[in-house]
């Protein structure tokens, strides 16, 4: 299991209100960290959720060299019906009685929206509509990071500059999958892409004349890229027998369902991004907000990812070992 420096547990059983916030501390500044609003199978799936994602946040703050500790929170979605705004004045009550350790902002199933409601009750999040420039999405940085570094990627495994008649798959075309596919068309690639809403991927599909598969086939494409920007924990045993391409390069949180896998795919010649290092644009944005930042400053931080991938990558030659394991040690030692 991994650790975790602070875990809060909050509990309404009146109306079925249970929420989770895991804190990853080590002394660099307020946890950053967005909430997730979604269906668990159980209280224990959810804490699970929070410890594993607060950790990831810690680790994207220390390899993006942003004066933030790690932290998430879950809510679980109820399986009947419940009170949204309710539930979110409950989560901000909870946010707020953590004093500004731990700063909220959007995950899998909030949104801006959301955030502004949580807004009138604390002042601990950001990510909420100001009805100005700031209103930005923090997935159009995330799908502008996954971008820059796939460029990187690919001059340092095909040696070149451009991604032009490039192959890339991508699993789930939600808000970072579908701006990362529209980054990927204007620069000539062919897509192949896929997602559980199905109509939404075939919409998708035609609008950038893509190929669409049905979600089990993604992993068996040829492709140049396989970008998972769906679940975690996609590349597994099974998932990694499938694979025919050389890079695998995504958005989505958590990709390995454990660190023996990057060995695994470091021994097929498969050069994993990690991706705490590589989907931190969304983190950079928000940290970058908070400090007064403006667009312009913040889009050219997060293209600094595609640097510092190259940057990992050759220390990981000259220690003869994977970017995973080298990006790894960097975190460690930040
Ligand atoms: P999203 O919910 O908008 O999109 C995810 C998409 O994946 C949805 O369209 C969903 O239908 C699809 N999907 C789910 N299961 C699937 C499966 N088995 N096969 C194919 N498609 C599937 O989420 P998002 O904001 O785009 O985030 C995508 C991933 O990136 C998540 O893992 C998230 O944690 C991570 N991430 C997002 C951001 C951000 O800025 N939004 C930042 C960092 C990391």
């Amino acid at each position: 299991m991994e650790d975790y420096s602070e875990l809060h547990i909050f509990q309404d059983k009146q109306i079925d209100f249970f929420a989770a916030i895991c804190l990853h501390t080590h002394g660099k500044g307020p946890a950053i960290g967005g909430c997730r609003f979604i269906s668990y199978a159980s209280k224990e799936d959810a804490i699970q959720d929070a410890i594993r994602l607060s950790n990831a946040m810690s680790y994207k703050s220390a390899i993006s060299e942003l004066p933030h500790d790690g932290g998430k929170a879950v809510i679980m979605l109820p399986k009947n019906n419940y009170d949204r705004a309710l539930f979110l004045k409950k989560f901000a009550e909870c946010v707020d009685s953590l004093h500004g350790k731990y700063i909220t902002t959007v995950d899998s199933g909030t949104t801006q929206e959301d955030m502004t409601i949580i807004h009138k009750y604390t002042s601990h999040v950001i990510g909420y509509l100001t009805g100005t420039d700031a209103d930005s999405n923090p997935s159009d940085f995330t799908a502008l990071g996954v971008y820059t570094g796939i460029k990187a990627a690919v001059k340092l495994k095909y040696e070149k500059n451009s991604l032009q008649g490039l192959h890339v798959a991508i699993q789930g075309v939600g808000s970072v999958g579908y701006r990362l596919a529209k980054l990927l068309h204007a620069d000539g690639v062919l897509l192949t892409l896929t997602d559980t809403d199905i109509e939404h991927a075939k919409r998708v599909a035609t609008e950038l004349g893509a190929n669409f598969v049905e979600p089990d086939h993604i992993y068996s494409i040829a492709c140049d890229i396989f970008s998972p920007c769906a679940l975690g924990r996609i590349i597994n045993p099974n998932t990694i027998l499938q694979l025919k391409t050389k890079i695998i390069a995504g958005a989505a949180n958590d990709q390995l369902a454990n660190d023996a896998m990057s060995d695994v795919l470091n021994q097929k010649d498969i050069l994993y991004l990690p991706d705490y290092l590589l989907n931190a644009g969304g983190l950079i944005h928000l940290a970058m907000q908070m400090q007064g930042k403006n667009t312009f400053a913040i889009e050219n931080e997060v293209k600094k990812i595609g640097d510092r991938i190259c940057r990992m990558m050759a220390i990981a030659k000259e220690n003869g070992t994977s970017l995973f394991h080298a990006v790894q040690e960097a975190v460690l030692q930040a």
